[in-house]
């Protein structure tokens, strides 16, 4: 969509932002409201009583997601920005996602690669962060290994093997034709990171930082099942000082290789996602283009290391918003949108 003349059109006085009521949406829209901004959720038919509890949402729109093309045109003509987040991409799909008619907050291009398992290793090999081996012959795995299935999601058809024979004894129960990567499987502890990528300030911020909490490898499972990565929640954490500057050189990397590759550039939230190992060296497994759930564990407190660049608490929602009104106020809005 043409986004420069779109905005010609738009009330720059009357913003609303929205976002589908899912995932990160309570964060996002209560951030916009505190920072002056209008407010519609779009919900999934049977799930909008819930969002309607919360008086900073101003208007919650059910609606089936098959037609969000057609609720488009009415948000554009209501000023509206959409917020991607995790489940909208789910609902929607990538492919729709990136010629949703409606101007949207950071990079759209970027969730085609991360659609892709191999484009997106691609990626974080390219910004020069360290990622896990990846072995296209299963008999020549000489370690413990996890198996991604293709559009896997939330943790949900990943499995591990301790070595070649059990992993090629596993991966003949999948089926014929099923694309899948076999990684390196990294011991360590897990520690995903929030950055924020700022036109109005010109910086990589490191924003927060969170550990997930996965059923069955975080549940009482007693070696009774096997692991599995199913995503129920998130856990605040911090890291030791002095491995904080390695994460920013990473995410500083990451967006310039974003910039380099996928253009306009690293634009709002992103994560990268990585096993820190007891030789406290840092691999990268995974990456989002854009806010990450983990974000919400800091809704209403701020994450510690938003006091660091705003000398102020502040949480992912109100980071958009904030980075949202201040680049209307220097006539910039186009440069944050796609
Ligand atoms: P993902 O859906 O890619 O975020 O992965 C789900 C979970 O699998 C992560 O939260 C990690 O706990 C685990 N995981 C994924 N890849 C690796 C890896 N290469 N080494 C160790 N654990 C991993």
């Amino acid at each position: 969509m043409n986004i420069e003349a779109t905005l010609k059109n738009y009330d720059l006085s009357k913003l609303k932002v929205v976002t589908i009521a899912s995932h990160s949406s309570l964060q996002i829209l209560r951030g916009a409201k505190r920072l002056g901004l209008g407010t519609v959720a779009v919900a999934k038919p049977g799930s909008g009583w819930f969002y309607r509890r919360f008086t900073f949402i101003d208007k919650v729109i059910e609606v089936d997601l098959g037609s969000m093309e057609q609720l488009a045109g009415d948000l554009v003509k209501d000023n509206s920005i959409l917020i991607p987040h995790g489940s909208y991409v789910e609902y929607v799909g990538w492919r729709r996602a990136l010629n949703m008619p409606i101007p949207t907050f950071g990079n759209r291009y970027i969730i085609e690669w991360e659609a892709d398992q191999r484009k997106k290793m691609k990626l974080l090999e390219y910004a020069g962060i360290p990622i896990p081996k990846s072995f296209n012959d299963p008999t020549q795995v000489d370690r413990p290994v996890i198996v991604k299935l293709s559009g896997a999601k939330g943790g949900r058809g990943y499995f591990i093997a301790k070595d070649a024979n059990e992993l090629v004894s596993k991966l003949s129960s999948i089926n014929v034709g099923d694309d899948y990567i076999i990684q390196e499987y990294v011991i360590g502890v897990p520690a995903y990171y929030h950055y924020f990528g700022s036109k109005v300030y010109g910086r990589v911020e490191l924003f927060g930082m969170d550990l997930r909490y996965e059923s069955n490898v975080d549940g009482r499972s007693f070696n009774l099942a096997e692991p599995t990565f199913v995503v129920v929640g998130n856990i605040p954490v911090v890291l030791r000082e002095s491995l904080l500057p390695i994460v920013q050189k990473y995410g500083e990397g990451f967006s310039r290789a974003v910039a380099e590759l996928v253009p306009p550039g690293m634009i709002g939230p992103y994560s990268l996602e990585s096993i820190i190992r007891d030789d406290l060296s840092i691999i990268v497994f995974e990456f989002s283009g854009r806010i990450v759930a983990g974000t919400n564990v800091y809704m209403g407190i701020g994450s510690p290391y938003s006091v660091l660049y705003f000398d102020k608490p502040m949480d992912m929602g109100e980071r958009i918003a904030h980075e949202i009104v201040n680049s209307v106020k220097r006539g910039k809005l186009i440069d944050i949108l796609t």
